[in-house]
């Protein structure tokens, strides 16, 4: 018996259309608008309920970074080994 604990449930959330509740992700394209999106519809009868970006922009800025990171390097190590020849001519 759990004596003084209070279990709160919270509601499920149900489609407004057919009252079920499951629900998927189907990325799109929306007319005049550059990135694609993801629709929140309902799986049983395809109501759309939200609308998100498709990216994350947090994953794309790291994934940016990284890529810059090593582009630095690499023109780090072009510089070094232009260095190189200019002191042998
Ligand atoms: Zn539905």
């Amino acid at each position: 018996m759990l004596r003084g604990l209070r279990v709160v449930v919270m509601a499920l959330p149900k489609c407004g259309n057919c009252n079920t509740n499951g629900f998927e992700c189907v990325v799109a394209k929306v007319h005049n608008y550059t990135f694609p999106v993801c629709l929140i519809q309902c799986t049983a009868c395809g109501s759309v309920l939200g609308v998100m970006p498709e990216y994350d922009a947090g994953v794309l800025a790291h994934a940016n970074q990284q890529e810059l990171l090593a582009i630095k390097q690499r023109l780090d190590r072009l510089e070094q080994a232009v260095k190189q020849i200019l002191q042998k001519v």
